[in-house]
């Protein structure tokens, strides 16, 4: 369990880098993210960068899981959809920020692992699939949300298909070995508005199932 310091700390730097809201702050305060790491990294869960996880794949810095929460803009009646469960961190925040969260990852090992962090919390209104997540989820579409914590080359239609109008997708896009854009897309009646939220990295948007 963190200390009052280190997450007085993870407060302060939130706050710095432009995170505002207090709900995303608290909740940020009551999951921790050292649950989220396995190994000689745990030790190092507060501090605020990204760190390797199983499989080869890492868990974002905080600040960033944060900066994403807060560009999708959720409520409690919001129905998301996350592509990239990774350590099952992110899910676990937005799980408590929107109804339902359904969250997808293509390495199944890491799947069951995310399982069991997330069953460590009383957390009920997660789903968590194996598969590949750029294929979506047709059988719960539409969401009013969509997340991806991998990055693609451009957003996938096929999730955008599955985005309600009125609804926001939040993702890292460009090529995987340089920087890439955080993209906000907000579907509207007229179509899709893109705003350009910073520069991000993430590990890429790989096709199939591993
Ligand atoms: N949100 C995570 C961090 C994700 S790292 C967290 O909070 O820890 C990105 C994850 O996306 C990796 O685990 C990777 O395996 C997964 N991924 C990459 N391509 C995918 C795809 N097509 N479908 C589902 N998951 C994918």
């Amino acid at each position: 369990m963190s200390t009052v310091e280190e997450r007085a700390r993870l407060v302060f730097s939130l706050r710095q880098s432009g995170i505002t809201d207090i709900h995303i702050h608290s909740v940020m305060e009551s999951i921790d993210r050292a649950d989220f790491i396995d190994g000689h990294f745990k030790n190092r869960a507060y501090e605020d960068v990204p760190l390797p996880i199983e499989s080869g794949q890492t868990i974002s810095a905080p600040t960033i899981v944060a900066k994403m929460t807060q560009a999708l803009e959720l409520n409690k009646k919001c129905k998301v959809l996350e592509v990239g469960t990774g350590s099952g961190y992110q899910a676990a925040i937005l799980s408590k920020l929107a109804r339902r969260v359904y969250t997808i990852e293509r390495i199944k090992a890491l799947a069951k692992i995310a399982e069991q962090r997330i069953s460590q919390y009383n957390i009920t209104n997660i789903v968590i699939t194996a598969g590949d997540g750029s294929l979506g989820l047709p059988h719960q579409a539409p969401f009013d949300r969509i997340l991806l914590t991998a990055a693609a080359e451009d957003a996938p239609s096929t999730l955008l298909a599955q985005l309600k109008t009125g609804g926001i997708m939040v993702l890292p896009v460009g090529q995987s070995d340089a920087t890439q854009i955080l993209l906000r897309i907000r579907k509207t009646e007229d179509g899709l508005d893109y705003e350009e939220l910073g520069n991000v990295r993430f590990v890429p948007l790989l096709p199939g199932k591993e």
